[in-house]
């Protein structure tokens, strides 16, 4: 039986294990176009993580006082809304991290 995407979402979530893994997928987005809070949820979600807003805004307020991420308003209709870009910190802290990634990756999938 091979395993489909939607299978995840059965699986227990481990917050802990998942928080570092929803940080480099954020700041990955952020690093290819400008992110905002509803988007990466839905984005998230479309990977099996569940996050309410009140997990990933104090997420995305940690990743910018670390100076990975830069916010500013946007317009969006009739209001604003913060967007979020990696910055040059930002994009070298995730390639550090692909590299870890990919080791962890290549480790993990050894046993498949
Ligand atoms: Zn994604």
């Amino acid at each position: 039986m091979s395993k489909t995407k939607s299978d995840s979402h059965s699986l227990p979530a481990d917050r802990d294990l998942y928080s570092g893994l929803i940080r480099l997928h954020v700041l990955h987005h952020a690093a290819e176009e400008p992110i905002f809070g509803l988007g990466m949820i839905e984005e998230l979600g479309r990977h099996g993580y569940r996050i309410s807003p009140g997990s990933l805004y104090p997420l995305l307020h940690g990743l910018e006082k670390k100076g990975y991420l830069r916010s500013t308003q946007q317009r969006n209709g009739k209001s604003l809304r913060k967007v979020y870009r990696a910055t040059a910190l930002g994009r070298k802290a995730l390639e550090a991290s692909t590299i870890k990634v990919r080791e962890l990756f290549r480790e993990l999938m050894e046993g498949v």
